[in-house]
This record gives structure tokens, C-alpha cells and sequence, in this order.
């Protein structure tokens, strides 16, 4: 398609647009009474319109029912939990048994660690990326000490070529090759929180599983962003915060993954409690922990409802459009914004860069080497929500459930006039 940088062209690409009418099933914050420009959904997702009634649903079971909500709300809340398997096993190419939601992502790090970080004497290192989200790196090293290792001899930290933005998956798979035999775990972001970049997962997956070692990804970034195939990709766990892509609210539940290799064992290392025990007989109280016969093995404690009803909420959503509808907005919308980035690199002499790769999904980062903060903060005051990372990075994510390619043009005008200032 040929692209103009023009509001009219913005325009006629929205009327053509398959998602245009999810727009106004999400809430725009506004600044000075005018909506915002929210290009800030891999941070924070917005709010869907149907996530109060479903935190309110909650509120008035509890309000009219008590202790019996546990069995009698509306969605009772003893296996609230399980309302997601199915839907969200779509959104990350899993089985439904293989899914499930619990806890927060880091947590949820913490507690997979258990069953697939198992270092010995031979096999003890873990294979990251460099520079990785630094609570990625925090649960890493803590992790390492735990179990009486030092992080310095133990994480390896996949590097970027000299001069280059991003990795190389060839790079990886020598890095894979070499400390294979010593590696026990592999964990990287799926895509880079950073620059945007979406790895080979398939690849990669594949050539660790080869070498013997377990295979996480981190997917805070991935989902609801990107096609999974968690299953048939063979990797062992995942998990992923759901509040940004996946417009859950600050800080609520976190999704996971367990290949369903590892269900119905009760000898896998792990860390226990009553909502993992088989649900038939979890009142029982018995002293012996039976495990769910699924990835809910692996849940904790009883299900912490109000913060799963905004994404239960829009995951309704994810599942009414599909992933396949929403990325073929994201490519369009995605590659609107990068022209528009060049359309005024080239009008104005700009001198800023796309750092994100060929392999991307809904993330542009955008290297301003001539300018700095002042152009982030220019943005933000006239009414474009873009997100600023050190050393010199805005990232901009025009996330196409409610993002429109008017925005996108609109974006482009402001960010000219800070450009100029
Ligand atoms: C956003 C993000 C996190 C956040 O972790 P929480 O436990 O939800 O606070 C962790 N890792 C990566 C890669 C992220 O992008």
C-alpha cells in the first residue's frame, strides 16, 4: 500500500479499519478535556468499558452473598481462575490445561524457578539476554544465590554485536552451542521491553531444548502483541503480566504456561499450596497434597478475584476479535507509523533513528540522537502519551485494538513541532 502523510489518508485507512468500532469500548484519559493520544499501551493498557461491571459483579456478590460467594456469585470465586484457560490458551497458542492465572509476573518468575531451574555441579548456568528488564535480572541473580551459586559464574548474557541494536539470532544459537552442555535453564523476553525486537522463540526453543536445558520466556511484552505457539513451539513455562497488551489494571494478575509434559506430577520441585491441590478434594484438608491435573498444579493460594475481573474482562475482548484480525491491523498501523517517522526525518533533516528490527510487533523505539528529553516532555504536554527510556529512547505503541491511524498522523505533527523547538 502507498502511504501519505495526510489527515485525509489517516482518515480513509480508520474507515477501512475491521477494528475501528473497539475504540469506544476503551477509556481515554484526557488532558485539558481533549482525549489523549495513547501510545503507551505496552506500559499500561487501557481500560475496556466492560472491566467495571466486572469488578462491580464482584463487589455486589460479596456485598449480598459473603462467605457463599465462593460458591454462589455469579462467577464463583473458587475456580474463578479457571474462567481464562480457555480463552487465553488462544491468545498464547497452548492447550487450555497449559494456561492459567495467578499472582504477578515476577512472582510467578520466582515460583516456575522452583520446578525449572534445577542447577547441578555440571548443569547449572542460565543463558539470558543482556541488559535484560532489570526485575528479570534481580530474579535471576537472587535466584542463583539461593541456590548457593555465584550470579557472576552462572549468567550468561546473550550480547549485541558492536554498534548493533539488536541480537542476532545466529549469535543465540552459537552461544547455545557453546555453554549448552553447562546450561539448565534459558530465559529471555520474548520480545525486547527495550528496543521492540520479537525473537525467534520457535528457533531458539528448539535449539536449547536440544542441548538438554529448560526453556522459559518472559512475555510481558508478547502477549496480546504477537502470535504465540507456546505448545508447538515445545517450550516448558512462560509467563507474562497481563496489564500492559492485555489491559488487565496496574498491577493485577499475572498469566502462565506449563507444557503439559510436566502435569500430574507430584514429584516435580515445586512450591505448594491448597488452590494447586486437586480441586475435588481441596476442602478436605487432607495433609497430602494431590496436584491439579493441569497448570493449576501450580497455583498458591485462593484466587484474588477483583484484580482477575478487569482481565477477565478484556480478555473477552481479545477472544471476540482474535489474534490473527488483530495483527493484521498491528502490521498496518505499525508500518503507517514508520512511514510517518520518515516522512518528517525527511522533511525536516531530522536526526533520530528506528532502533526496533524488521522482526517486530507493536513497539516502535525511536533513537533521538539529536535531541533529548525535551522532546518526550513536548509530547507529553500536548497531549501524546509516549513512554521515554534512558539513555535517549521514546517508545511508541499505537496498539491497534484502540489506536487509530488519525492518531498516528496527529502523533506525527506533534512530534514535528517539537522536532523544530
Ligand atoms: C513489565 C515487565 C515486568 C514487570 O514485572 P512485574 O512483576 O509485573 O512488576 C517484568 N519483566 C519484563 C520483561 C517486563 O517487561
Amino acid at each position: 500500500m502507498k502511504f501519505e502523510n495526510t489527515l485525509a489518508f489517516a482518515q480513509s485507512l480508520d474507515e477501512k479499519d475491521a477494528l475501528k468500532s473497539y475504540r469506544s469500548r476503551f477509556h481515554f484519559p484526557k488532558l485539558e478535556g481533549k482525549q489523549v493520544i495513547y501510545f503507551v499501551g505496552n506500559s499500561l493498557g487501557l481500560q475496556p468499558d466492560n472491566a467495571q461491571d466486572y469488578v462491580n459483579e464482584i463487589m455486589m456478590d460479596w456485598r449480598n452473598l459473603g462467605v457463599e460467594g465462593h460458591f454462589y456469585a455469579e462467577k464463583p470465586w473458587w475456580d474463578y481462575h479457571e474462567r481464562f484457560s480457555e480463552k487465553l490458551s488462544k491468545v498464547v497458542g497452548a492447550k487450555p490445561s497449559e494456561v492459567s492465572v495467578m499472582n504477578t509476573l515476577t512472582v510467578n518468575l520466582h515460583l516456575l524457578m522452583t520446578s525449572f531451574y534445577r542447577p547441578t555441579s555440571k548443569r547449572f548456568k542460565i543463558i539470558c539476554e543482556e541488559k535484560a528488564f532489570p526485575s528479570d535480572q534481580y530474579m535471576l541473580a537472587s535466584q542463583v544465590r539461593f541456590h548457593g551459586y555465584d550470579p557472576k559464574e552462572v549468567i550468561v548474557a546473550l550480547k549485541k554485536r558492536e554498534g548493533e541494536y539488536n541480537f542476532r539470532t545466529e549469535d543465540i544459537l552459537n552461544t547455545i552451542e557453546t555453554v549448552g552442555d553447562e546450561a539448565a535453564l534459558l530465559l529471555i523476553g520474548g520480545v525486547n521491553y527495550y528496543t521492540g525486537q520479537v525473537f525467534d522463540m520457535k528457533t531458539i526453543t528448539a535449539a536449547a531444548k536440544t542441548k538438554g536445558m529448560f526453556v522459559g520466556w518472559d512475555l510481558a511484552h508478547a502477549v496480546g502483541n504477537i502470535k504465540l505457539q507456546l505448545h508447538d513451539w515445545n517450550v516448558d513455562f512462560a509467563a507474562w503480566c497481563s496489564y500492559k497488551y492485555m489491559n488487565s489494571g496496574p498491577g493485577s494478575a499475572s498469566g502462565y504456561f506449563v507444557n503439559e509434559r510436566y502435569h500430574g506430577l507430584s514429584d516435580i520441585p515445586r512450591f505448594e499450596g491448597w488452590w494447586g491441590h486437586n480441586k475435588k478434594e481441596r476442602f478436605l484438608m487432607a495433609p497430602e497434597f494431590v496436584p491439579e491435573p493441569d497448570a493449576n498444579a501450580w497455583q498458591i493460594s485462593n484466587a484474588p478475584v477483583l484484580s482477575m475481573a478487569p482481565y477477565l474482562a478484556s480478555l473477552e475482548i481479545f477472544d471476540e476479535v482474535g489474534m490473527e484480525t488483530l495483527i493484521e491491523k498491528r502490521d498496518l498501523i505499525v508500518s503507517y507509523l514508520e512511514f510517518v517517522l520518515n516522512a518528517i526525518g525527511n522533511e525536516i533533516e531530522g536526526d533520530f533513528e528506528v532502533i526496533t528490527p524488521a522482526e517486530r510487533g507493536t513497539q516502535l523505539s525511536v533513537f533521538l540522537h539529536g535531541y533529548g528529553k525535551k522532546v518526550f516532555h513536548y509530547l507529553m504536554e500536548n497531549g501524546v502519551y509516549v513512554d521515554w527510556r534512558e539513555p535517549n529512547v521514546i517508545r511508541l505503541a499505537p496498539v491497534p485494538l484502540y489506536c487509530s491511524f488519525e492518531d498516528v498522523y496527529r502523533f506525527g505533527e506533534v512530534l514535528k513541532k517539537a522536532l523544530e523547538n
